[in-house]
């Protein structure tokens, strides 16, 4: 069922309101943001040129660095009194990106959400344990006001606190979780520790995002714990979770919620859009954004987007779950790999756990990649013959081979229980 009626509309109607909404957006951002002013002054194009979709490639595209050249609040679009919440991105490298939102922005977050959640299979009336961070971070709060305006009930755990949320899990039967996928495999391991499977408690459904995962991870995921893995997409810069889900009935791709969001995708070299169904960097542009409008933002994700029909019944196109961004490229020795391709090679092994960790360093001006892969624990494969395959498996698919491939006890390699999972390790 889908949540709202827009979801699952004639893509003449969805295009008529998002030409209607881009004119609005690109005329608020243009007369009250002085960036964005100056960026389409120089580049000699005027509000009144963006009369369609089709004229959006007039307009400059809006980076992270802008974000962060414009710290704290040059981006914003309203008076400082109509700013009702202010969350931030967890910025690993300089100052993070601050973002803000109207009573309005709040609303349509939350409805963004509560449709994101429905999609996901969610019902009204259902509980959902919400282990996502609260706080700065855009993904406690936004699933928490989506959960309540689905009309389901909420626990706001946040992230950490492993046994309680499996206690919890257990105790109040809630029938969805929301968490990192690693998080989710973290907490089954917790839970089998605890003398619990995770497959046995009423849960039915894992939300997961703010991380990449490959469909091999996500097979684990739904192995382990019994449910069915429903993947959400967004960014603080756009609006925070909730701009993409796969639905529950086909997940195939992610539709993208277009009334709200308008995507392209562009080449990531010459910033040109390409046309359906090839693979590039997601640029996006919000439509209903009051006190943060953002024009053709970079997201730096790579996907492809389709507008076939799906089995759902919704009509909103749907972007490729993303496995790449182009910031997590490693280059080593001229080869540019995605540490999710080495993942999807990896985890096609029955023997081997979805833990590992990539190490990079240089010697005598040389690369050098480490991989290190977590044992199953109830595996009897000879090690030395699962190594030889899986080198084997990597040099075919990738042609690559790590320069050290190590294969270590169930348990080694460390679990990450509150915030993003870190598996790259660049020592260079
Ligand atoms: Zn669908």
């Amino acid at each position: 069922m889908s949540y709202t009626q827009t979801e699952t509309a004639p893509r003449s109607e969805i295009r008529a309101l998002q030409n209607e909404r881009l004119r609005e957006t690109v005329r608020h951002a243009y007369d009250n943001v002085a960036f964005y002013r100056d960026e389409l002054d120089a580049a000699g194009v005027s509000p009144d040129d963006i009369q369609t979709v089709d004229d959006i490639r007039q307009l400059p595209f809006t980076t992270k660095e802008d974000f962060r050249a414009e710290y704290p609040d040059g981006l914003f679009a309203v008076d400082d009194a109509d700013v009702c919440r202010i969350h931030a991105s967890s910025g690993t490298t300089g100052k993070p990106k601050i973002v803000s939102y109207t009573d309005e922005d709040v609303a349509v977050w939350s409805e963004v959400v509560a449709r994101s959640l429905a999609a996901a299979g969610v019902e009204p009336g259902d509980t959902v344990q919400n282990g996502y961070g609260y706080g700065l971070f855009t993904g406690g709060l936004g699933l928490h006001y989506g959960i309540e305006e689905l009309g389901a009930t909420v626990i706001p755990i946040g992230g950490g606190q492993t046994q309680r949320q499996v206690e919890l899990l257990q105790d109040l039967e809630s029938d969805a979780l929301s968490c990192t996928p690693s998080y989710s495999l973290y907490l089954a391991e917790t839970a089998a520790e605890m003398g619990i499977d995770v497959a046995d408690l009423p849960v039915s459904t894992v939300i997961f995002g703010a991380e990449p995962c490959t469909n091999p991870m996500r097979e684990e995921i739904e192995d382990r714990l019994g449910v069915t893995g429903i993947d959400i997409y967004g960014l603080s810069e756009i609006i925070g979770p909730g701009v993409s889900v796969e639905c529950h009935d086909a997940q195939d791709g992610l539709h993208i919620w277009e009334d709200h969001f308008y995507p392209e995708v562009v080449d990531p070299t010459t910033g040109e859009p390409l046309p359906e169904g090839e693979e590039g960097e997601l640029v996006l542009t919000t439509l209903s954004k009051e006190a943060l409008p953002v024009l053709r933002y970079r997201t730096g994700d790579l996907t492809t987007l389709t507008t076939e029909k799906c089995a759902c019944g919704r009509t909103m196109v749907r972007m490729d779950n993303v496995t790449g961004r182009a910031d997590d490229l490693i280059i080593v020795r001229g080869v540019n790999l995605y540490p999710s391709e080495i993942e999807d090679v990896v985890l096609e092994f029955d023997s081997v756990a979805p833990y590992y960790r990539i190490d990079l360093y240089r010697e005598d001006n040389l690369d050098r990649l480490e991989l290190t892969i977590e044992h199953e624990t109830d595996s009897e494969a000879d090690r030395n013959e699962l190594r030889d395959r899986i080198l084997t498996r990597l040099e075919n698919v990738l042609s690559f081979t790590p320069d050290e491939l190590e294969l270590v006890d169930p348990g080694s390699i460390e679990r990450t229980e509150v915030g993003k999972v870190k598996r790259v390790y660049d020592h260079r």
